[in-house]
Order: structure tokens, then C-alpha cells, then sequence
């Protein structure tokens, strides 16, 4: 049996979708990165783990190290009878994980959840280890925790009464100066304090993030409230983090998490980039969580193509009434046009859409659609989710069929929870209308 110090769980998704589109716990793996350069040993079993090798089915994996995950169906909730799709958990079989997890001796268990309405997953792991090794401590910690902290706080006081789980909504330093009092490592930190990306028994890319939170705060965004303030990293460092992933374990896809990735480009991503230039790396990146069309010129856009991005995601959201002040229309059509001239096809471009916002206007989704594909940018549409603490998770209190203060698992933006009546014909025709917009000019490309 092996022996550890922390066992981290990146538990199961109990949803509708899900889809690994460089989708990784990434605060679970930096805690464990840190605890290793402490010289913590760690044991990580990933429940989303799509290439373990007792999966009754493998998934199919897709370009630059995205894919699915293996899923098995599973009751729809009865409160979700309204929506017209199937329900899955995501992850590992039941049993895989538990002989995994009997395969390790451990001191204490960390894990953690992201989206608010992933918790039952959460709750699955707690459950567990709760009632298999009631004397181990179990931290967990997570953006639902940060968001809905009294939430998760009356769910453990009510179902967990004699478990020894701790809640961890604070800094990371904070917590692991918590653990250093309280445990004493038992081995040798190998690794920089790098997100440990090395535990998982593939790497088919790494996610970087150059910087914390945004400057700007638009009302729909979860961004403020998980990072109050913008706090960039030494471009030095993060360019360091990248020549350690691709020299020491070949990594050449990168997904960057940052909600302002283009903010400050000269002093910041500009240096980044460079230094990726110079030392010759062949590296792809991409862009998941959408940059700013405003700050993209000429020389970033051509910097963008030279250093490697492949995948260019622009926050655009609208195109009539917009509710943010991130772009303007003007700014999103220039930097389009940069790009376009920088080499960067169709393929390489989206721009996403923020659809299902309270009081929806389904017209006008439409003539977005439209507006990019006369503009020969492939529409990504993205559900909207009432994130708490925003101004829009108060009209959707008012317009929402479900009690979304109550519980977070009504805030999945697969069921449009901020619609009264989902009109699910209509819904279903605007996201065929942005994949056929996709697919013909995808075939420009
Ligand atoms: S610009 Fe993007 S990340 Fe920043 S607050 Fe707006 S939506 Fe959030």
C-alpha cells in the first residue's frame, strides 16, 4: 500500500454535460503542487480521468488534448423533469474509485468543487470518506465553497454532524501555513511549486494562469467575487512554468485560464510571448476562457500567431443591447480584422455569446448569430449560470421557475434556470443555428 501524506479528489460531475475542453480542478492541483515542493507526499485520484485504464469504455479524446469523459447515465433530478435531456455522472465507476482509494494510506483527504451546481459530486467524495474513515480530516475547499459558503456550511452541519471536514474559503498561503503546523511532511519536494499536472496519469496539456481576477466587473461575472482584486504574475515566472512543462514532460498544449489574459499586453503577455519566441519552444495555446477584443492590435495579434495561440476565444456576449462595457462593436471588428490579417483562419476564431440571461430575447440572440457570421466568426453560445453576489443573480431571483437562492444546484445553465417558461424548441434551433454557422466556415478554413 502506498503511503502519503494528503489524498486530493477531483470529484465526479453529476449533470447534464460536461466536456473536457481543457477543463482541470485547477486549484486542487496547485494546492498540490505547492504541498509536494513542501515536501508533502500526495496521492491523487482524478474521477474524471479519462484515460484510466478500467474504464469499460474508453472516451473519445479530440484536438490539442480535449475530449470527453466517460459518463453513465443516472436519474434525472424530478425538478429537472422539464428539461428535455438526459442526466449522467461523469467520471470514474464506483468501484474503480474505490479500489483506487484502497490502494493509499493517507493522513488527511483534500478535495474541492468548482461550479456551484457541481456539489452532489462533492458531496458523493464527502459521503465516503466521511463514512469509511470518519478519523481522517477532509478539507474542501473550491469556488462553490468561496460562493456559496453558507450554503455548503448548513449542508455539512445538517448530513455530516460528527465528520471531521474543514472548509477552506480563504488564501492559499493562509491554508498552507494551516497544514505546516499541523502535519509534518514526510518526504522531499522533486518539483517546483508548479499546479502538479505530474500526478495525473496523462498530461495532454497544462493550464496556465498569468494572472488573478479581471479590471473589469460585468454584472453576470463570477470574477469579482472569487478574485477581488487583479493580481498579474511575473511574466518571468510564468514563462519558467512553461519551459518546465514542455521540457521535462514534452507538454505542447496550453490553455490559459486567465479572465484578462491581454490586460496590460506590453509589460505582461508581451513578455511572456517574447521569451517563448526566443528560446524557440513549439508550443500551441489556446484561450478557453476568452480574451478581450479591445486590446488586441496589430502587433499583439501578430505576436499571438507568431508565439503559437491556436484557439482564440473573444468575449463578444452581444451584439444589440449589450450589458457590459468590455468591447464595443467597433473594437470586437478591428480585432477580428487583425487577427484575420495576423493568419488566424476561421477555425482558430469564436467568439462566445451569453445567451438564456434573464427575460431572454431569443431575436436578438439570433441577430448576433448572424452578425458573426456575416463577420466570418464561428458563434460559440454560453448558457448563462446566476452566479452569486451579482447584479444579474438578482433578476434572475425574480425571473428564475426555480428557488436559485435556495439551492445551487438550480443554478446548472443547462436547464436556463434564469427562464420562467424555456421555450425548448426555440433554444434548441438558435444552438443548431451557431453549430451550422460553425460548420460553414469552418469549411473557409
Ligand atoms: S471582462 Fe470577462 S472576466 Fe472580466 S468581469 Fe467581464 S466577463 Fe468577467
Amino acid at each position: 500500500m502506498k503511503e502519503v501524506d494528503f489524498l486530493i479528489i477531483n470529484p465526479w460531475i453529476y449533470d447534464f454535460a460536461a466536456y473536457d475542453f481543457w477543463l482541470k480542478p485547477y486549484g486542487l492541483l496547485l494546492i498540490a503542487g505547492k504541498l509536494q515542493a513542501l515536501g508533502y507526499k500526495i496521492a491523487y485520484i482524478d474521477l474524471l480521468d479519462p484515460f484510466h485504464p478500467e474504464l469499460p469504455k474508453r472516451p473519445k479524446r479530440r484536438s490539442y488534448g480535449t475530449g470527453h469523459f466517460f459518463k453513465t447515465p443516472f436519474p434525472k433530478p424530478v425538478f429537472f423533469s422539464d428539461v428535455p435531456r438526459r442526466f449522467h455522472r461523469y467520471g470514474l465507476p464506483f468501484n474503480t474509485f474505490e479500489k483506487e482509494v484502497s490502494r493509499v494510506k493517507f493522513k488527511a483527504v483534500l478535495t474541492g468543487c468548482t461550479l456551484t451546481y457541481w456539489y452532489p459530486g462533492l458531496i458523493s467524495v464527502l459521503y465516503f470518506f466521511a463514512s469509511r474513515y470518519p478519523d481522517i480530516p477532509i478539507f474542501v475547499g473550491g469556488i462553490y465553497v468561496k460562493l456559496c459558503f453558507s450554503h455548503i456550511q448548513k449542508l455539512i452541519s445538517e448530513c455530516f454532524k460528527n465528520a471531521k471536514i474543514e472548509l477552506v474559503n480563504y488564501d492559499v498561503d493562509e491554508f498552507l501555513e494551516d497544514i505546516k503546523k499541523r502535519f509534518s511532511p514526510s518526504g522531499k519536494g522533486i518539483y517546483p511549486d508548479y499546479p502538479a499536472f505530474y500526478l495525473q496519469r496523462k498530461i495532454p496539456y497544462v493550464v496556465i494562469m498569468t494572472s488573478l481576477g479581471c479590471p473589469f466587473n460585468c454584472p453576470y461575472c463570477a470574477s469579482k467575487r472569487i478574485y477581488p482584486k487583479f493580481k498579474p504574475r511575473n511574466p518571468e515566472d510564468v514563462f519558467q512554468e512553461i519551459l518546465f512543462w514542455h521540457q521535462k514532460f514534452s507538454v505542447v498544449d496550453f490553455a490559459f485560464y486567465d479572465d484578462a489574459l491581454l490586460f496590460n499586453f506590453d509589460s505582461h503577455l508581451g513578455v511572456i510571448l517574447e521569451k517563448v519566441l526566443t528560446s524557440g519552444i513549439k508550443v500551441r495555446f489556446h484561450t478557453p476562457n476568452a480574451v478581450h477584443a479591445r486590446f488586441i492590435t496589430k502587433r499583439v495579434a501578430k505576436l499571438l500567431k507568431d508565439s503559437g495561440f491556436e484557439t482564440i476565444r473573444i468575449g463578444l456576449e452581444r451584439v444589440e443591447n449589450r450589458f457590459d462595457d468590455k468591447v464595443s462593436i467597433e473594437e470586437f471588428l478591428q480585432a477580428t480584422s487583425y487577427l484575420r490579417e495576423a493568419g488566424f483562419k476561421p477555425k482558430h476564431l469564436g467568439a462566445y455569446m451569453l445567451y438564456g440571461i434573464p427575460e431572454e430575447n431569443f431575436s436578438e440572440v439570433e441577430k448576433g448569430l448572424r452578425f458573426l457570421e456575416k463577420h466570418q466568426v464561428p458563434p460559440y453560445l454560453a448558457e448563462y449560470s446566476p452566479i452569486p453576489g451579482t447584479p444579474f443573480f438578482e433578476r434572475a431571483k425574480i425571473t428564475s421557475r426555480y428557488p436559485i437562492e435556495e439551492d445551487p444546484i438550480f443554478h446548472n445553465n443547462s436547464v436556463f434556470p434564469a427562464l420562467k417558461n424555456p421555450d425548448w424548441e426555440e433554444i434548441n434551433r438558435i444552438k443548431n443555428l451557431a453549430k451550422s454557422i460553425r460548420h460553414r466556415l469552418f469549411a473557409l478554413s
